[in-house]
C-alpha cells in the first residue's frame, strides 16, 4: 500500500473515539470500522496490481518497447486479500484459483 493510500480518516476516527470517550468508544469503533471493510470487500473486492502499476507488464530496461507478463497478477488486477478470505463465495474461489494458477506457472516456468 503506498502512503497516499492509507486510509487516514480511519486512522483520525479512531483517535477521535479514544479522545472522546476511552476505551470503551474506541472498541465500539474498531467494530464499526471492521464491518465497514466487510461491506467494502464485497463492494470493491478488486484492486490493481502496484508492483506492475497495474499493467500486468514488466517492461525491459534495455530494450524498453518490450515486456513480460507480471507473474504476481492477472493483467494487472488482483482480488483483494481480505476478499480472498472473507468475501463473497465467488470471488474467494476465484481468489483461490488464480493463485493457484499462477504458482503453477511460475513452477513449470511458463509464465512469462
Ligand atoms: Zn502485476
Amino acid at each position: 500500500m503506498r502512503k497516499s493510500q492509507f486510509p487516514w480518516i480511519l486512522a483520525i476516527f479512531g483517535v477521535t473515539a479514544f479522545v472522546v470517550g476511552g476505551i470503551p468508544v474506541l472498541v465500539i469503533a474498531i467494530v464499526f470500522v471492521a464491518v465497514i471493510y466487510l461491506l467494502s470487500l464485497r463492494v470493491h473486492p478488486r484492486i490493481r496490481h502496484g508492483r506492475c502499476g497495474g499493467t500486468g507488464e514488466h517492461r525491459g530496461a534495455v530494450f524498453t518497447w518490450t515486456h513480460r507478463r507480471c507473474g504476481r497478477c492477472n493483467g494487472g488486477r488482483l482480488i483483494r486479500w481480505g476478499a480472498g478470505r472473507w468475501g463473497s463465495e465467488p470471488i474467494r474461489n476465484e481468489y483461490r484459483r488464480t493463485a493457484e494458477a499462477r504458482a503453477t506457472a511460475r513452477r513449470n516456468g511458463t509464465w512469462r
